[in-house]
């Protein structure tokens, strides 16, 4: 599994070797549109003022080792997880628990609970909710028994804009293309087909997205229906989304359009029965009734600029719209309600997933995570995250999402000396996964970086629930496993995001 056990994985190239594998990469990557948008340092906006230009996605030359059994393993979660969190989702008291602890201390998480808040207070009007999730591991070896299996452990799981699905069927695909002109030499072990898992995360997703837009029903306003793409503007990162919606469009014929979230305001409007109603710019007198607002953007404070900002998530969340996800949901997956259930002998994990097998299942998963509060727990944390010695083997997590958002081991000490005490619950510990390296090759803006990497799995869940409200038993819908993803990055660089720079899609080879 790491490169002790296969030394001479993945093979050398000579040069052209590398000529004939790079080109097809680079080909094949433009033509199935496993690409994004250039960065800016990578192409100057003066030499694409149209913005036309697309270039191959960071990904690896090879697929990367990746146990069987912890493939396996994280899969067979996944249909828990996504029971797990409807489950917290639809517990508007426990999450107000949770919130409570934070609002003092992150405006963020206390401007979101406020646009909950506000929307109770009316009355919700669409009981449905669809998750679109992604749990993300890493492969675990116990440091004490070196000879014991390895296993997954949990990173973190994504309620919002879980990306990158889009891209992983076709790195998959790549990667098997390669593998099928005889771009990879022999290697122990052989990349082989039938080792080499095909990606099912487009048609996964777009078919929760197909699910949730049926079961929206019929439009009532007279309008056609559509589903929203709800983006960030710009976006690099859009042929992943692409792909979904074309999966959606061809597949299930459903109508979608791309949304930039700072347009909410003034592309829709609800109408008396707070049917979400689009009309779209380049076709002012056509109106469309949505049926799902699948959030690509907003989950970032840094979206939020005006309180105009506000005013469009609470005209989603006020609306008849299947959200993807609704305010509760997002919430649901932030890092406290991970640490929370992650808690040693807590009652939580059991009160959202009673099916004993299930829990025990998914309680495999969890690393030590503690919280940073005055609990006995969190005085503990805190002695371990302000020595670096100990702290050198954790990562200190704000309620962030998309990346570049951590503090990692030595640099913990100090950047808690700089935080007011009373802030410190903002955040929660986590233990290290120290998953073993392995080698490969990234390519990435053109450029080839060789050297130790380790790889991140996710596996997206898509789950579609009735929230009960007060007096009725939540009914889930839809649950089912949604594909996977594996991303890869090198050994020294802490942070994994795609878009945030740091890392590449990648495909496993299982062994
Ligand atoms: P975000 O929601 O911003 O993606 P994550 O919790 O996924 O936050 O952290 C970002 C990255 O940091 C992960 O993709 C992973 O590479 C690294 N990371 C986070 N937690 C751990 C951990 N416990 N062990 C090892 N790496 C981690
Ligand atoms: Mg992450
Ligand atoms: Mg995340």
């Amino acid at each position: 599994m790491a490169s002790n056990f296969y030394p001479a994985y993945p093979p050398d190239l000579n040069d052209e070797q590398k000529e004939y594998l790079l080109t097809n990469l680079k080909d094949w990557s433009i033509a199935h549109g496993l690409a994004v948008r250039p960065a800016t340092s990578y192409v100057p906006p003066e030499q694409d003022p149209s913005a036309a230009l697309a270039t191959t996605a960071p990904v690896t030359l090879f697929p990367s080792l990746f146990p069987q059994a912890c493939f396996e393993q994280a899969k067979s979660v996944a249909k828990a997880y996504n029971e797990l969190y409807s489950a917290i989702a639809s517990d508007e008291g426990w999450l107000k628990e949770i919130v409570e602890e934070l609002i003092e201390i992150d405006d963020f998480i206390a401007d979101l609970w406020k646009v909950h808040l506000a929307v109770k207070a009316e009355g919700y009007v669409q009981p449905l909710n669809l998750g679109l999730f992604r749990s993300d591991y890493m492969v675990h070896v116990d440091p004490s028994d070196s000879k014991s299996s390895p296993t997954v452990k949990q990173v973190e799981f994504n309620t919002i804009a879980s990306s990158f699905g889009g891209l992983s069927s076709q790195v998959s695909a790549l990667h098997k293309h390669l593998r099928s002109i005889d771009a990879y030499p022999k290697s122990e072990p052989a990349i082989r087909d039938s080792a080499l898992p095909s990606a099912t995360s487009v048609p996964g997703l777009a078919l929760g997205m197909a699910k949730a837009h049926k079961a929206y029903g019929d439009s009532a306003s007279g309008s056609p229906l559509c589903v929203i793409f709800l983006v960030q503007d710009p976006e690099r990162n859009v042929f992943d989304q692409r792909h979904v919606e074309y999966a959606l469009n061809e597949s299930h014929g459903v109508k979608t359009f791309r949304l930039p979230f700072g347009r909410v305001l003034a592309d829709t409007k609800l109408d008396q029965e707070r049917r979400l109603i689009y009309t779209p710019p380049h076709a002012p007198d056509r109106h469309f009734e949505v049926t799902v607002v699948y959030f690509r953007a907003g989950y970032s404070p840094s979206e939020y600029e005006s309180q105009k900002d506000w005013d469009a998530r609470v005209q989603i969340e006020r609306s008849t719209a299947i959200k993807c996800p609704s305010i509760l949901t997002q919430l649901a997956g932030t890092k406290k309600v991970q640490q929370v259930l992650a808690t040693p002998h807590s009652p939580h994990l059991k009160r959202f997933l009673p099916d004993e097998a299930q829990a025990a299942e998914v309680l495999k998963t969890f690393a030590p995570i503690y919280p940073l509060d005055k609990s006995e727990a969190g005085q503990e944390a805190r002695k371990l995250a302000t020595d670096s010695k100990t702290a050198a083997g954790y990562v200190l997590k704000p309620q962030r999402e998309g990346g570049g958002n951590n503090v990692y081991r030595k640099a913990i000490p100090d950047f808690l000396k700089g935080l007011p005490e009373t802030h410190w619950p903002a955040h929660i510990l986590m233990e290290m996964i120290e998953p073993p390296a392995q080698n490969n090759v990234i390519f990435r803006n053109g450029e080839i970086q060789k050297g130790e990497v380790i790889c991140e799995l996710g596996i997206y869940g898509a789950c579609l629930w009735k929230d009960g409200g007060k007096d009725e038993e939540r009914e889930v819908l839809e649950n089912f496993e949604a594909g996977y993803l594996l991303r890869t990055k090198g050994s020294g660089s802490e942070e994994g995001g795609v878009a945030a720079g740091f890392g590449s899609v990648d495909s496993p080879l299982l062994v």
